[in-house]
């Protein structure tokens, strides 16, 4: 029989007595918002009627939209010019979306960053339709880092030039968003970072995040862009392809997933009651120094991302092998630590703390890792 050598760590729960939720999506939703929706399932805004239930042509259904609509445009500062839209997904759909309907014909250039899984998986559906311009990439380091400036390569005449700011699965953030050397519209998928710090939407044609992350549930994504550029897009598409008939329908040609935005509406007034997106960012901040801290100051753990590039909401590390990576999941489970396992592609662990995660999670795993760290070392 093996003895631990640090005292043993009784189960972590929450103050409202649920596990703490490390899942990196979809995530953790804010508590309040999940008991007013729980409410307005079965009756909204004192209708008599439920969210589910209602028409998304009728008088309850408008205001959740409007209200939703002014939510987001309130948190995010989006300037008149952007649209707002709420629409069907995932992101998946539209890293297909984007080409189709931006990409004039095969010979036009579009620039992509490669730096991770989801970066990467966009620009492969890009691939078919344009003339692919890799623009910077981190694969010879495993996407353990953001391309140096000193590497970017832009093309003239590019359709858009895509990022992801967030590389969810590899734990990377971009720090600022790069300016293109001849003007073409900036793209970016924000699924996992969306409304987690303070954003200036002016910079960006266009903004998609799926909501799973940050905003609400899976399967809606969130669209904020410039109008004139949603204009430019094509017309011989099929109807629901087109940016731009989300745009002139106001998110409701069809039938739209009315309980997602009634639920990103929900969450982007929580963001607001926080004290909007500086109040979210500090947050973030705290929560990532406990766990950024605490993996600087020993050498059980190998943390995947470089310093400089290192994401506040995804935090990626390993154990010294892949058992003891396994084991960690497992005990960690057990002690109401839950959703650690990493992405196959980069293996370890993964500790997803989005707008929603309390700091005491943070505090929780760090003392966990410790007493793991202790048994284990030399294993
Ligand atoms: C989760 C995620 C995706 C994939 O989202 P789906 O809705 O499953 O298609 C894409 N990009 C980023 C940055 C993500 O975090």
């Amino acid at each position: 029989m093996t003895t631990l050598s640090a005292p043993t760590l009784q189960p972590f729960k929450t103050a409202s007595g649920r596990k703490f939720n490390f899942s990196a999506g979809p995530g953790i939703l804010p508590e309040e918002v999940l008991r007013q929706a729980q409410h307005d399932l079965w009756d909204v805004a004192g209708s008599g009627i439920g969210i589910l239930e209602h028409s998304h042509r009728g008088p309850v259904f408008d205001k959740i939209l409007a209200d939703a609509e002014a939510a987001v445009r309130d948190v995010g500062s989006v300037p008149d010019d952007y649209a707002v839209m709420f629409v069907p997904g995932g992101v998946t759909l539209h890293f297909g979306l984007l080409p189709m309907n931006f990409v004039r014909d095969k010979s036009q250039p579009v620039d992509y960053f490669l730096t991770g899984k989801w970066a990467d998986d966009a620009a492969k559906e890009a691939e078919p339709l344009a003339h692919m311009n890799v623009a910077g990439s981190s694969k010879a380091t495993r996407h353990d880092r953001i391309p140096a400036p000193e590497t970017w390569k832009f093309s003239q005449g590019a359709a858009y030039c895509h990022f992801c700011s967030n590389n969810t699965i590899e734990g990377t953030q971009w720090k600022s968003e790069p300016v293109h050397a001849h003007g073409a519209p900036l793209v970016c998928d924000t699924s996992s970072d969306m409304f987690s710090a303070p954003m200036d939407v002016r910079k960006y044609g266009m903004i998609y995040a799926g909501a799973q992350k940050n905003l609400g549930p899976s399967g809606i994504v969130l669209v904020i862009a410039r109008r004139s550029f949603i204009e430019s897009g094509r017309d011989d598409l099929s109807v629901l392809l087109k940016y731009k008939t989300h745009m002139a329908n106001e998110s409701r040609y069809n039938t739209p997933n009315t309980f997602g935005i009634y639920l990103i509406g929900e969450v982007c007034k929580w963001i607001k009651r926080q004290g909007g997106l500086a109040a979210m960012k500090a947050h973030n901040a705290e929560k990532a120094a406990v766990l950024y801290s605490f993996l600087d100051s020993q050498s059980f753990y190998v943390p995947h991302a470089q310093k400089e590039f290192r994401s506040p909401m995804n935090v990626t590390f390993r154990c010294p092998s892949e058992d003891l990576d396994k084991k960690f999941c497992k005990e960690a489970e057990a002690l109401g630590l839950d959703g650690l396992k990493g992405h196959r592609a980069v293996g370890g662990m993964r500790a997803s703390m989005y707008n929603a995660f309390p700091i005491e999670g943070a505090k929780a795993l760090v003392q966990f890792m410790k007493q793991f760290a202790q048994a284990n070392a030399g294993k």
